[in-house]
């Protein structure tokens, strides 16, 4: 059999299966969706946000890339962003990276990979940021492992600066922001940082928005 194939009979046993436990599922499913949380992880397989945090559909809106990057330019990420921030209202943002990330692994690298060599400089602009802390890591596993936490510490700070969560902030007190690494050598979700709604912001990050400007208005980044 096709390996393809196999994925559409699961999907057949899967809904038969939901079924026989609800037989309104479906309905109920298709009506509308009201998740709390917005996820932005990585395209790496084996962390798919649902499965990992036992979560169902219709809980999390989900974004994928690889190497769980936040790029102010990313016209794909902000508009899921806008979408999950403006219309669905979620309450919190998180940022799941994972040990062993080859985007990461990548970055750390001399090699030239072509275009992906564009979206991976990210990563290595985190590593320059952090570079001390980084070259004092002799351990290259270690360092490694460092790497994938201040990567997922700095999405979530630039997660703050977009205007889309600033004006969210103003408006609506939320969304809180929350930066995970995922470590699948035990299964478990390592906290490696949050910031609130409202926190402060570095004065050159934060925008000012006119106290009468309607909620919807919100078309520039
Ligand atoms: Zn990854």
């Amino acid at each position: 059999m096709k390996d393809y194939k196999q994925l559409l009979l699961a999907n057949k046993a899967w809904a038969k299966q939901r079924l026989e436990l609800d037989e309104e599922y479906f309905e109920t499913l298709s009506k509308d969706q009201q998740p709390k949380f917005l996820w932005i992880g990585c395209s790496d397989s084996r962390v798919p946000a649902e499965e990992i945090t036992n979560a169902q559909p219709g809980e999390v809106f989900v974004h994928r890339n690889v190497a769980n990057l936040v790029v102010h330019t990313d016209i794909n990420l902000l508009s899921v962003l806008q979408y999950a921030v403006e219309v669905l209202h979620v309450k919190h943002i998180i940022v799941c990276g994972h040990y062993g990330c080859g985007g990461v692994k990548a970055a750390m690298g001399p090699t030239d990979l072509g275009i992906i060599n564009k979206w991976l400089r990210n990563i290595k602009e985190v590593y320059d940021k952090y570079n001390n802390e980084l070259t004092d890591i002799l351990d290259e596993e270690s360092r490694f492992k460092r790497l994938v936490e201040l990567n997922v510490a700095e999405q979530v700070k630039n997660l703050s600066k977009t205007s889309i969560v600033q004006r969210s902030w103003k408006n609506f007190q939320l969304p809180h922001i929350h930066g995970w690494v995922f470590d699948m050598s035990t299964g478990l979700i390592k906290e490696v940082m949050e910031i609130e709604a409202c926190s402060p912001i570095d004065p050159i990050f934060k925008y000012d928005f006119p106290t009468n400007e309607l909620v919807s208005n919100s078309s520039i980044y």
